[in-house]
């Protein structure tokens, strides 16, 4: 769990307000992508305190736009802050912020989903896997439309070790719209119990801190967000390639109201489906009739290894793609109906 971090403990000098950046630069947030910024010094704050206790960290912010956050976390008197921002029009507002932490502040104009995190901060503060996480966090409020995939990279990396955890486990804090934040932290059972929540859940402890009300933001957003803490687990709770865990959840999870066998049929080829489920259903200890969101982490493990060993004893298998089979019946069928047809002579 995140421990609070403490009140800020580094006086920046006297500054414009947020608000005055935005005017001062007409920073005017851009509704198509998804820009609502964070004014309150005291909200941006409580963010910052859940990654933890921050006094000579190294950070990386992600997406700081106008720079709300990023006044937060200089204050928490950090090390270094390296600071990911897709849009030009923030750079001169962030380096006026840079200018008052001297030293401190390293600003790049760059994409973060293509940004190569494994070069960002230096070597010497690479932890083994086993060890405490390194004085590395990564922290963010970005667009919906890119924390979501971002953090499924993000959580492939971890399971690889490689990205911003070749340093070792490193924190991230990041922001959600509130029922994505739900579903990463789902329980079994949950209504928001999905692929998200399993694929977080085996390889980080997530918690789902705070809910901040869209009337916080400027402008204020369609939905509600919530912050959420990660930090990988020393040992994920399935022990299998991202890939094959990532393939077994998300076929489970494909028919959500029905019985989990209907998802679970899909990993199979249709030329011995049904013997293939139940073999890996017994061996697995899961009831068919149970609903995919009812299944426990411990089922999906289970799960994950018996089709692990059965891709093992038939390489085939895993390559088997059921949609792309849909696909080629529905091609074939379509061909055969549209070809004229022959008339009897
Ligand atoms: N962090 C600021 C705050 O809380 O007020 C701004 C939040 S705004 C929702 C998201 C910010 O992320 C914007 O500044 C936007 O330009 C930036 N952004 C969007 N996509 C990005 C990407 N792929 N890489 C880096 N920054 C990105």
């Amino acid at each position: 769990m995140a421990v609070p971090g403490k009140a800020a403990a580094f006086r920046l000098p006297p500054l414009p307000t947020v608000g005055e950046i935005i005017k001062l630069f007409r920073l005017k947030a851009q509704k198509q992508l998804s820009q609502n910024f964070l004014l309150d010094l005291r909200l941006t704050d409580k963010i910052v305190r859940q990654a933890g206790e921050l006094k000579n960290a190294h950070v990386c912010e992600v997406g700081p736009g106008p720079g709300g956050i990023t006044r937060s976390i200089l204050s928490a008197d950090v090390e270094q802050l390296l600071l990911i921002e897709k849009d030009a029009r923030f750079i001169p507002g962030l380096q006026m912020l840079s200018e008052a932490a001297p030293g401190k502040v390293r600003i790049v104009h760059g994409d973060i989903l293509t940004y190569k995190m494994e070069k960002a901060f230096p070597r010497h503060l690479k932890k083994n896997w086993e060890d405490e996480p390194p004085d590395i966090h990564i922290i963010g409020n970005l667009p919906f439309s890119v924390s979501t995939p971002l953090i499924i990279k993000w959580l492939e990396n971890v399971s690889k070790k490689d990205g911003p955890f070749i340093y070792g486990r490193t924190q991230m804090t990041l922001t959600f719209q509130k029922e994505v934040a739900e579903r990463l932290t789902a329980n079994p059972g949950g209504k928001q119990r999905s692929r998200l929540s399993i694929m977080s859940q085996h390889l980080c402890t997530v918690e789902n801190c705070f809910v901040i009300p869209g009337q916080a933001f400027v402008p204020k957003p369609e939905v509600d967000v919530a912050v959420v803490h990660f930090t990988p687990l020393v040992q994920p709770k399935i022990q299998q390639p991202f890939e094959l865990v990532e393939k077994v959840v998300r076929s489970v999870f494909q028919f959500r109201r029905k019985y989990c066998f209907r998802g679970i049929e899909t990993l199979f080829p249709e030329s011995g489906r049904l013997k293939r489920t139940e073999h890996l259903m017994m061996t697995a200890n899961v009831d068919p009739t149970l609903r995919p969101f009812q299944l426990s982490m411990s089922h999906f493990r289970n799960l994950c290894n018996t089709y692990r060993k059965m891709c093992d004893e038939d390489p085939s298998l895993f390559a088997y793609n059921y949609r792309e089979e849909l696909r080629k019946k529905k091609r074939n069928l379509l061909k055969s109906t549209s070809q004229p047809k022959q008339t009897e002579e």
